[in-house]
């Protein structure tokens, strides 16, 4: 069989969840710092000036299991990518991005998904900042419509706090022919630990009544302050009480810690994979990690999906 072929035969990603629940990526920041990204930099820059360095870490999930990879495009809108002065360079940006993680599943010579990844725009819309609401949607429309040219089996608007924000970039995917959106919540853990809701004051429950409303496929949680395994299970829950759509988590690697001034998460593969098949159990489609995981965290939980499926313990 040829690879096009092959190709033609994936499944589309919202199909193969009525099948089996799959298995996301772990952090992409942290590894673009190992393998030398000066923090503040542009990350995405790498994808066209350093791609082989991109892949390099998107194969390394593939090979411990992963069945969707996130692109390296965070950053990836234009008001994002002008603080670099790489403006100029949004669809190239993009583009590469999906072709980089086709190339990573290719590589270990299996199929996946590619999702393409929009992270917040990282300002603030009138009347509160420098930003119209119609520079953001510009932005975004202009990210998810390089993303699908690319190719991108999904889009994920994720680390999001607000709903206005969700609520553009859930349009902007559309706007693409975007055949599976995923709205990704940023949630922090109260200080008394009784519940956990956005910075903007979002809750699991309105944020999944919203991205229902506005067409999302599949409501998301990632990242956030004190988003552990537990604590992501919980919003799952919360979320199918009040959604029949799917839903994913990408929860941190624990809880953080301050070590020399910078917060660090260092739960280990082992502690952290103990929350794989409570996740499970809570009904979620796509499970991935964020801050502090890497592919040995993702190998462990591909190890631990494996064996649940199979009807192991
Ligand atoms: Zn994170």
């Amino acid at each position: 069989m040829t690879l096009a072929s092959k190709e033609l035969m994936k499944k589309p990603l919202l199909e193969a969840l009525k099948e089996r629940p799959l298995l996301g990526d772990g952090a992409m920041g942290t590894q673009l710092m190992l393998a030398g990204l000066v923090q503040g930099n542009c990350g995405e820059e790498w994808n066209i000036h350093h791609p082989e360095r991109v892949l390099g870490i998107q194969k390394r999930y593939a090979e411990a299991g992963s069945d969707c990879i996130l692109t390296n495009t965070f950053g990836g809108s234009r008001i994002m990518l002008n603080r670099h002065g790489n403006a100029d360079n949004v669809a190239a940006i993009n583009k590469a991005g999906v072709a980089i993680v086709r190339e990573a599943f290719k590589s270990v010579g299996r199929e996946g998904y590619v999702i393409g990844d929009i992270g917040p725009f990282g300002g603030l819309m009138e009347p509160y900042g420098e930003f119209t609401e119609d520079q953001v949607r510009e932005a975004f429309t202009e990210q998810a419509k390089a993303l699908m040219d690319g190719g991108a089996d999904a889009i994920i608007i994720e680390t999001q706090t607000g709903l206005e924000e969700l609520g553009i970039g859930i349009d902007a995917a559309k706007e693409a022919g975007c055949p599976c959106i995923i709205g990704s919540m940023a949630y922090d853990v109260t200080l008394d630990g009784s519940t956990f809701r956005t910075m903007m004051g979002i809750d699991p429950e309105r944020a999944a009544e919203f991205m229902e409303e506005r067409g999302a496929h599949i409501v998301a949680l990632n990242c956030g302050t004190g988003m552990d395994m537990p604590h992501a299970k919980e919003a799952i829950e919360r979320y199918k009480q009040t959604t029949s759509l799917n839903v994913m988590a990408q929860p941190n690697a624990g809880l953080p810690k301050l070590v020399n001034m910078q917060v660090i998460y260092d739960e280990t593969p082992e502690e952290m994979v103990k929350g794989v098949v409570p996740l499970m159990g809570a009904g979620t489609n796509i499970m991935g990690a964020c801050c502090g995981s890497t592919p040995d965290h993702i190998r462990a939980f591909r190890k631990a999906i494996d064996e649940k499926l199979a009807g192991g313990v």
